[in-house]
């Protein structure tokens, strides 16, 4: 048995029940195939990828927090501290009921290549808590964000392990949860980052994945000979990846058609109103549903048995900004057949397997989200850059500088492709690229 192969059944049978993270997995390994092979001998010998599946260290934790009854509520709580090789652990915190040990390792995993891909000395983690954000008042979120700090403050730090936003966890978060870090540790430092611009935070980083998207996209694009501008663009999720995808979209002249939620999604053929969808999602909290009753060329659909209908409407450009596994295989038949050419995750692991495997076979550019997603993370390294300096950079300074590190992870990608005879092959490309600096560092620290 292949070491690609003989490290996977590892994986499944000494992590039981986590199929996102045998998913990711096994889409790395899988595109690793010709660099480990090439390598078997010494990788296998110094169990490199033994290693590289392994966490360095998983934190659980018990989070306790009274709600406005006065009911002690109990959430889990977790830290998966992945790979340190080439930088301090860094990664979001994920707030949603769906939560669990095996999502949180799949987005460890992921942010490991991620990172490296950034060209930034980062290196992966990610976290979170089952806890439900939505429908909570401010006092019990933050009675949960202070509980759960008081527990992982333990572990991280500025040199050691910087945690993020993600799904639920936005700057109302962040913000909380730098409060009582700052209050346990007494220190001011850049131990989190998406913080507000009154204490640290960097201007340009709440746009900056979704603005990153669209800057690799378009370069995706122009090497291919094509033009985002006059495209028509499907997104999908209404959150801060998507509102700011959309934006960078419509300001290089590309139509934005759809956003979803979790309950439903909305065409509107005439482009979606940006400044409409954030008063509705960034002020008010609500659903789409408003943002529907507000305008009238919009059409809302419920969603029905976890369908998602934004992938049924004609499109060029696709960008799943959602979440993991929103875009299978019926969906990429959908995007084809009405002659989607590009698909670009803003999402981590929204395609899955067998969709991603349908749309390269039929000739749609497909860049996976630790590239085309990255711009988030890279902007929070820039970040923590300038609380270390002591200074702000202007919102124009960090929006060059991402895109500047947009369009060299594209070009990273690409030509590994190419060089390991896989030419558009951006998956390929990006496991390669990122697992080789990683792989190259973990050798020269020795067994650690
Ligand atoms: P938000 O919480 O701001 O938005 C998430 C969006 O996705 C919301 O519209 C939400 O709908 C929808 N959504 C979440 N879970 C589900 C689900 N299970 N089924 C259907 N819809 C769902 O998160 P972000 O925009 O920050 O993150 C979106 C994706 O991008 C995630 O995969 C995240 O890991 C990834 N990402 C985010 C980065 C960032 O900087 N924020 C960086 C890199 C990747 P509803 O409001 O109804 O819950």
């Amino acid at each position: 048995m292949s070491y690609v192969d003989e490290v996977f059944d590892l994986v499944v049978a000494k992590n039981p029940a986590q199929p996102e993270f045998h998913q990711a997995v096994k889409e790395v390994l899988e595109s690793l195939r010709v660099v480990i092979e090439a390598n078997e001998e010494q990788y296998r010998k110094d169990a490199l990828l033994e290693r590289l599946v392994t966490p360095e260290r998983q934190l659980l934790f018990r989070v306790p927090w009274v709600d406005d009854k006065g009911q002690v509520q109990v959430n889990n709580g977790f830290r998966v501290q992945f790979n340190s090789a080439i930088g301090p652990y860094k990664g979001g915190l994920r707030l949603h009921p769906s939560v669990n040990l095996g999502i949180i390792k799949f987005l460890g995993f992921e942010q490991i290549f991620k990172n490296s891909l950034t060209g930034l000395p980062i290196g992966g983690g990610k976290g979170g808590s089952d806890f439900d954000p939505k429908g909570k008042s401010d006092r019990e979120v933050m009675a949960f964000c202070q509980s759960f700090i008081t527990e992982l403050h333990k572990y991280i730090g500025a040199d050691t392990d910087v945690p993020a936003g993600d799904i639920g966890t936005g700057g109302r978060e962040i913000g909380y949860m730098y409060g009582q870090y700052k209050r346990l540790t007494g220190l001011y430092e850049g131990v989190l980052t998406g913080k507000g611009l009154t204490y640290g935070g960097s201007l340009a980083r709440t746009e900056a994945t979704g603005y990153g998207l669209l800057y690799l996209t378009e370069e995706m694009l122009k090497c291919n000979g094509k033009d985002i501008a006059g495209k028509t663009v499907a997104i999908s999720g209404s959150g801060n990846v998507a509102i700011y995808a959309a934006q960078k979209a419509q300001q290089l002249g590309a139509k934005v058609v759809t956003v979803s939620d979790s309950t439903g999604w909305v065409y509107d053929p005439e482009g979606i109103d940006v400044e409409l969808l954030k008063e509705v999602k960034e002020v008010k909290r609500a659903r789409l549903t408003e943002y529907a009753a507000a305008r009238k060329s919009a059409e809302y659909h419920e969603k029905k048995n976890g369908e998602h209908g934004v992938w049924t409407v004609k499109c060029d450009v696709a960008l799943p900004c959602a979440t993991q596994n929103e875009l299978d295989l019926e969906d990429a038949k959908a995007l084809v057949a009405n002659g989607c050419f590009a698909v670009a995750e803003g999402a981590n692991m929204p395609t899955t397997m067998e969709a991603t495997e349908y749309l390269q076979k039929n000739g749609v550019l497909f860049c996976p989200g630790k590239a085309a997603n990255a711009g988030g993370v890279a902007t929070s390294a820039l970040e923590m850059s300038q609380n270390s300096e002591r200074l702000s950079w202007t919102f124009e300074e960090v929006d060059s500088k991402l895109k500047g590190i947009m369009v060299n992870i594209f070009h990273n990608l690409d030509d590994a492709a190419k060089k390991y005879g896989m030419a558009g092959n951006y998956v390929a490309g990006a496991n390669i690229a990122g697992f080789l600096k990683v792989a190259e560092a973990m050798t020269a620290q020795g067994i650690v």
